[in-house]
């Protein structure tokens, strides 16, 4: 009913984000019918109850088994009743599960051209004859994408030498950062049920949905195991680390850090730009991912982004923060912030980053809420023995976010491209360094 009665605010937010909005109206529509449904049903349990009393009150035998004929009809079309209430009403939350977040008001409006340009940190290199990640990884032996394409196709690397011990050291440093800043650390599964993907927005649009990878192979001894998929980013088991879960306000925020691989099915565009190790269908992320109350969580968003912003400025790469325009939002987020690196070998901006707060999306699909904390205070400590009539009034939904501290690939990209040296060799950022074995200054 929220969404019946808040239809033409749901309408524009939609148009706003880029979808399709006659999905309110068939949702409305479909609230109709449910409506209708209730009615009738509720005008044949008092025909069927009255019909009840007159077989208890029949005069003879006859008239005894007329009543029991008329109650038979009754109990089925009330069954009738029943099967279509239950196929409109999944129909109706198929259909609703498919509207986007709210939007923050502060929202710039429009397409990706309309980001506004929050700061940037550091200095762009924009000399001449300055060389791309690939040629450089390459020259220095830290990457083999032929050999790749053979084992695996084409956006697939192996990364070798110090190549792969760069990406352990990025692994290494942007975990205990995080960690330094309250975060629990977490190894998560790569492969989850469909329906926590989707719970946490990854369906909504096609374009979305055919980033994932279906791997449900028990499906073809027992059909009625749960669709597989591989996660497209740790978020999705990070948040489902929380799924059916009741947690106590004063527990909240929650931080986690998780080590996972991602796996996007995306084609790209093949362009110049999408070169190397920019789009790749595999690749190794940490990601912050928080678990607030929605006081909490505009606060935590911006929380999220100094932490960025300190990982990347502590690197050395150059960066610009993004406050993302409405139709780059997906589903899930009520706001984002984008960071791009300067990548001096195509002499662009690339996204490395991104943060969002998805609000009460997740948690609604995912069933995340807490008790507040006023409960005990009023209510006592024995919450288990409160009925939950009682109870609901002091129970919410939280709020979630979630934030990319590293994703290997591309700040691989931007470390190479913004270290190189004139003869090619590349300095290894200070943090770094002590996480490489022999802890180089130079990969030579
Ligand atoms: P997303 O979850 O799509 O916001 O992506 C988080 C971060 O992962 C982005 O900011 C990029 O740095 C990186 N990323 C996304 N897709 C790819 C890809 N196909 N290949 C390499 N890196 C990617």
């Amino acid at each position: 009913s929220h969404l019946v009665n808040n239809a033409d605010t749901i309408e524009q937010n939609m148009k706003l984000r880029k979808y399709d909005s006659d999905i309110v109206q068939k949702v409305k529509q479909l609230f109709g019918t449910r409506e209708s449904i209730m009615e009738k049903k509720q005008q044949l349990t008092k025909e069927r109850d009255e019909t009840n009393q007159l077989i208890r009150s029949a005069h003879n035998k006859e008239e005894r088994q007329q009543y029991i004929d008329r109650g038979r009809h009754y109990k089925e079309q009330l069954k009738l009743l029943d099967d279509k209430l239950a196929t409109v009403e999944s129909e109706m939350s198929a259909h609703a599960l498919l509207i986007p977040n709210d939007t923050h008001p502060e929202t710039p409006i429009g397409p990706e051209e309309n980001a506004k340009i929050l700061k940037i940190v550091g200095k762009q290199r924009m000399e001449e004859g300055l060389l791309d990640h690939l040629t450089l990884a390459e020259k220095l032996d830290l990457v083999d994408l032929g050999q790749a394409a053979k084992v695996s196709g084409s956006k697939f690397y192996y990364l070798k030498n110090n190549g792969a011990w760069l990406e352990m050291a990025l692994v290494q440093y942007a975990m205990q950062k995080a960690a330094e800043h309250g975060f629990s650390a977490v190894i998560t599964p790569d492969i989850v049920r469909a329906s926590i993907a989707y719970g946490c927005g990854f369906q909504p649009r096609k374009t979305e949905a055919s980033q994932i990878y279906d791997v449900t192979t028990a499906s073809i001894v027992n059909t009625s195991a749960p669709k597989m998929v591989l996660a497209g980013t740790a978020e999705i088991p990070l948040a489902g680390m929380f799924a059916e879960k009741m947690l106590k306000e004063e527990s909240l925020p929650q931080r986690v850090v998780g080590f996972g691989r991602a796996f996007r099915a995306e084609a790209g565009h093949g362009s110049a730009e999408e070169r190397g190790l920019y789009r790749v269908h595999q690749f190794s992320k940490v990601e912050l991912f928080v678990v607030a109350t929605p006081a909490q969580s505009d606060g935590v968003l911006e929380e999220l982004r100094k932490l960025q912003e300190d990982i990347f400025t502590e690197l050395g790469i150059c960066f610009r923060v993004l406050d993302m325009p409405t139709e780059e939002l997906g589903a899930s987020a009520y706001r984002k912030y984008d960071i791009e690196a300067w990548m001096p070998g195509r002499q662009a901006w690339g996204e490395i980053s991104s943060t969002s707060n998805c609000t009460d999306y997740q948690t609604r699909r995912l069933d995340i809420r807490y008790l507040s904390s006023q409960f005990k205070e009023q209510v006592g400590p024995k919450d288990v023995r409160v009925p939950w009539h009682v109870k609901e009034k002091w129970v919410d939904f939280c709020h979630t976010l979630n934030g990319t501290a590293v994703a290997v690939p591309r700040v691989m990209i931007a470390l190479l491209e913004t270290f190189q040296r004139q003869d090619g060799t590349v300095e290894v950022p200070e943090p770094l360094r002590k996480w490489i074995p022999g802890q180089p200054k130079i990969l030579s």
